[in-house]
């Protein structure tokens, strides 16, 4: 765990981390490292923007045709962060805001939650698996039908 204080020191931070695990849920599994190479900037009091890029490859399954499916991920950060207390009464509504305790700022609690929004939504094997693949995709919807059919 890497813990910075943000509300003191010197700016900009540069960092350059090698996550091999990261805790997010319903993403794929990492294969070797994630890479965040990233720069902190203090903008104003309470004010700081994390600017930089993430990298990595998961092991991921499509979700169409179950296949072993892999994940690129290599996207751009660029997001303003502020203190927790700053959240409720927040009216900026800007849609990138990572908000945490600046004093115990924990960059890798930060990098997961990127990663989390950047991760795609929707992953596929390939580009036109969904269509040949939406009928299957029903029959599995139906986990009973084979009990139904032994009843019969
Ligand atoms: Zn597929």
């Amino acid at each position: 765990m890497k813990i910075l204080n943000l509300n003191e020191g010197s700016f900009p931070i540069n960092f350059s981390i090698k996550l091999e695990t990261v805790d997010v849920p319903n993403i794929g599994k990492l294969q070797k490292d994630l890479l965040v190479e990233a720069e902190i900037q203090k903008i104003s009091k309470d004010l700081y923007r994390c600017a930089g890029h993430m990298k990595g490859h998961f092991n991921d399954t499509c979700q169409n045709c179950l296949k072993d499916t892999e994940v690129e991920v290599s996207n751009n950060i660029n997001v303003t962060i502020k203190d927790l207390t700053e959240m409720h009464h927040d009216s900026s509504e800007q849609d990138q805001t990572h908000y945490q305790d600046l004093e115990y700022f924990d960059l890798h609690r930060f990098i997961e939650e990127e990663l989390a929004i950047i991760y795609p939504d929707i992953v596929k094997c390939s580009e036109n698996c969904l269509e040949g693949e939406i009928s299957r995709g029903k029959e599995k919807n139906l986990p009973f039908k084979k009990i139904r059919d032994l009843i019969e």
